[in-house]
C-alpha cells in the first residue's frame, strides 16, 4: 500500500525506480547473452562449411586425387559453398526484418495467388522428387499481408515439406475461412517431428533432423523467418505432427472480406 507520509512515500518511489533499474539490468544482460549466443551459433554455422571447403581444396591442391574423387570433392565444395550462401541470405533476411518489425504496412493480398506463385518456384524441386503438391480450387481469398513476404512463408514451409518427406508423397495446402481469420495448413506425409521438439522448430538453429537438414541446404532459420513474418502481420503460427506420419505446419492471418454480420444484413 502507499503511504501517505511523504517522506515513506518518497522511499517507497526509490524503491521502485531501483526495482526499475534491477529489471532493465537484467533485460539487457538478458538480450546481450542472447546476441552473443546468436553469434556464437552464426560463426558455428559458417565454421562447419568452411572447414570442409578448406580441406577438399587442400586435397585437390595436393594432386594425386583419381578422376571420380576429384569429381566428389568438387561437388563438397560446391554443395558446402551453396550452403553458406543460404546461410547468408537466410541471415541477411531476418535482420530485414527485425529492422523493419514495427513498419510492416499490411495490404490487401490474394492469398492464392501468392500461393501458386510459389508452387511455380518450387514445383521442379517437388518434382525431381516426384512429390505432388495439391492446393485448393481456384478461390480468390482476400487476406491483410505483405505479398513477398506472404511468398517467402510458402517457399519456406513449402520447402520444408519437401525435404522432409519421402519421395513419390502428397503435400497438401488447405486452407478453413474463420470468423475473422484464415487459418492456412501446409501439410505432409514426412518423417514428422517429437512432441518434445514441437515448441523449439520455430527457435533460430534449432533442428531435430541434423544430417537431413544438412544434406538438403538447410540453414535452421527457415521457420525462424515464417514466425518472424507471420507475427509481424499479427497472425500466428504452429505445428502439429506425429512421428513417422507426419507434419501440419499452419498460421492465421487476418481475413479482409470479413462476413456481414446477420443484425446489418
Ligand atoms: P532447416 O533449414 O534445418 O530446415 P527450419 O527452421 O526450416 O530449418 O526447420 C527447423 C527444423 O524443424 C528442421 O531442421 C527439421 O528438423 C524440422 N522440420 C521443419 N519442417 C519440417 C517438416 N515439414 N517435417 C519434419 N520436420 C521438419
Amino acid at each position: 500500500p502507499i503511504s501517505a507520509d511523504p517522506r515513506l512515500r518518497a522511499k517507497a518511489d526509490g524503491a521502485h525506480d531501483v526495482l526499475m533499474l534491477v529489471n532493465d539490468v537484467s533485460e539487457w544482460r538478458r538480450l546481450e547473452r542472447m546476441r552473443s549466443e546468436f553469434v556464437a551459433n552464426v560463426s558455428h554455422e559458417l565454421k562447419t562449411p568452411i572447414a570442409a571447403i578448406r580441406g577438399f581444396a587442400e586435397t585437390l591442391l595436393d594432386g594425386g586425387v583419381d578422376e571420380e574423387a576429384q569429381q566428389k570433392f568438387l561437388q563438397t565444395i560446391y554443395d558446402e559453398s551453396m550452403r553458406m550462401g543460404n546461410l547468408v541470405s537466410d541471415l541477411l533476411e531476418l535482420s530485414k526484418l527485425e529492422a523493419t518489425d514495427s513498419r510492416v504496412d499490411p495490404v490487401a493480398v490474394d492469398l492464392y495467388e501468392v500461393l501458386e506463385r510459389a508452387v511455380d518456384r518450387i514445383g521442379p524441386t517437388a518434382s525431381e522428387r516426384g512429390i505432388r503438391i495439391v492446393i485448393p480450387p481456384r478461390d480468390p481469398v482476400q487476406v491483410w499481408a505483405e505479398p513477398d513476404m506472404l511468398l517467402q512463408v510458402f517457399l519456406n514451409l513449402l520447402a520444408n515439406a519437401i525435404h522432409y518427406s519421402p519421395p513419390q508423397s502428397t503435400i497438401r495446402v488447405t486452407w478453413d475461412v474463420l470468423v475473422d481469420r484464415i487459418k492456412v495448413h501446409v501439410q505432409d506425409n514426412g518423417i514428422g517431428i517429437p512432441q518434445e521438439s514441437l515448441d523449439r522448430v520455430f527457435e533460430r538453429f534449432y533442428r531435430v533432423h541434423k544430417d537431413r537438414s544438412r544434406a538438403s541446404g538447410g540453414t535452421g532459420l527457415g521457420l525462424a523467418i515464417v514466425k518472424h513474418i507471420i507475427s509481424s502481420l499479427g497472425g500466428e503460427v504452429g505445428v502439429e505432427s506425429e512421428e513417422g506420419k507426419g507434419s501440419d505446419f499452419w498460421f492465421t492471418l487476418s481475413r479482409l472480406d470479413r462476413p456481414v454480420s446477420a443484425r446489418s444484413r
